[in-house]
């Protein structure tokens, strides 16, 4: 498709979920497309993942394959025992388009079929972006085989180390959150019963959780327990035991998941993000994903956002003259309007509610309970709000398509 009177040159540095999702959109838009990938492959860094339905219709429109992409699920937050404290409630709509809320795949298979959708010859591995600089007339991308790449628009898709971000913006701090996640996942077929659900559970200090997944036409389940944890703590246990032990007192399935997972299958992560950004366009050059707005895997939702950035920002460039300066300002700042409320929520929120669950006083946690177990109030927080925020950036993707295909309208024939 090209759709635009000039086509323009946008550069996006970081072959993550944002990476990817940026280059399909900006090459829908009709403009020339460079993804610039350090490593030698779009490597998956991690192995479980659960993306809600806003992500999947974008990637779906960006022209991945999403038939069959995990395993739709019904969530439910729980105390450890089992009682149900939250519903996570999305309109019967979308279940029904989406057979369920919350989709649980594994991470590799989602990086396979982005890389499948991509274009040949977008992504280029093994270049590390070294260097970023730019004017009114362009930009310019200092690689570390000593060449220089030129063009319109810089996007930085490059994760929580963005150096796009710190060129544009300064360094600041990681924010250590003080928790540690162990994930892992299995396909044994004995909990085949509790295909289609989503179970998130907390005890006074843990949390232990599981999904079903599907992966490449298999059925399965995917699990994490996360608890306080220093980052400068020693740690040296095997991670199948220590998941094992965290599990330990929670309701069935769950630890039964946890045995039935070879050790192989198990990671563990540190919990960390960075606060967000008051602005994240510069000039030629803007953020998505985690170099926006680092998210902690408390939310579940980082590769999803990081989705959602990609598709909008090549939607809002869709008919822009990339040599204009002032449009291509114009443009980025349209972007990340609105992105930027809906990601900070998301980022503070899951900050927030780790240091609630897995860092509150002692003496105060019994009381925290109690509020969860008898009160609506988690229910609206997580429960209510945030499949509200789903369902906007849904109806966000529809304004979007519509203005994508005036856009391209006008500018074709
Ligand atoms: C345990 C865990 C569980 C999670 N669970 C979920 C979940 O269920 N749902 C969800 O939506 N999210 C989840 N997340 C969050 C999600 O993984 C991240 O938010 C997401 O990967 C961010 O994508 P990104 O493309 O912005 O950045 P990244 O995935 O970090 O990709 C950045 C890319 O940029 C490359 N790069 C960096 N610097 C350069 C450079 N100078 N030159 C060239 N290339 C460069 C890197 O090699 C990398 O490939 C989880 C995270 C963890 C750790």
């Amino acid at each position: 498709m090209n759709t635009t009177p000039h086509r323009g040159r946008v550069a996006v540095i970081g072959g993550g979920p944002a990476g990817m999702a940026t280059a399909l959109s900006v090459h829908q838009a009709g403009h020339d497309v460079v993804l610039f990938e350090r490593y030698p492959r779009a490597r998956a860094a991690g192995n479980i993942l659960n993306l809600w339905p806003a992500p999947i219709k974008a990637l779906t429109l960006l022209g991945v394959d999403t038939e069959d992409l995990g395993a739709p699920c019904h969530t439910t937050f729980r105390n450890a025992r089992g009682r149900v404290r939250v519903d996570v409630k999305l309109p019967e709509n979308v279940i029904r388009e989406y057979r369920g809320g919350f989709i649980g795949l594994l991470r590799p298979e989602l990086y396979e079929r982005l890389l499948n959708a991509l274009p040949p010859e977008t992504l280029q591995v093994n270049h590390t972006v070294e260097r970023v600089e730019q004017d009114r007339e362009g930009a310019r991308l200092h690689l570390s085989d000593g060449r220089i790449h030129e063009c319109d628009v810089v996007v930085g898709a490059d994760g929580i180390d963005s150096l796009v971000r710190r060129t544009l913006w300064g360094d600041s701090p990681k924010r250590e959150h003080h928790l540690h996640i162990f994930g892992g996942f299995t396909f044994d077929d004995t909990f085949a019963a509790r295909r289609g659900e989503s179970v998130i559970s907390h005890s006074s200090t843990t949390q232990g959780a599981w999904t079903a997944i599907r992966n490449k036409g298999r059925d399965g389940f995917q699990w994490w327990v996360l608890t306080a944890h220093y980052a400068d703590e020693e740690f040296t246990e095997d991670l199948h035991t220590a998941a094992s032990e965290l599990a330990r007192g929670f309701a069935d399935p769950l630890p039964r998941m946890i045995a039935a997972t070879d050790p192989a299958n198990v990671q563990r992560w540190q919990l960390r993000d960075r606060k967000p950004l008051k602005q994240w366009s510069k000039g030629r050059a803007t953020l998505v994903g985690d170099a926006a707005h680092p998210t902690s895997p408390y939310a579940a939702y980082g590769a999803g956002m990081a989705t959602e950035d990609g598709y909008f920002l090549g939607r809002r460039l869709a008919g822009v003259d990339l040599r204009d300066y002032a449009e291509v300002r114009r443009a980025l700042d349209e972007f990340e309007t609105p992105r930027k409320p809906h990601t900070a929520r998301q980022s503070q929120q899951a900050y927030i509610l780790g240091q609630l669950f897995h860092r509150a006083p002692a003496p105060l946690r019994p009381v925290r309970d109690m509020v969860f177990d008898h009160t609506p109030l988690l229910q609206k927080v997580v429960g209510d709000s945030s499949p509200a925020q789903i369902v906007k950036q849904l109806d966000e993707i529809d304004r979007a398509e519509g203005r994508f295909s005036i856009a391209t309208r006008n500018h074709s024939g």
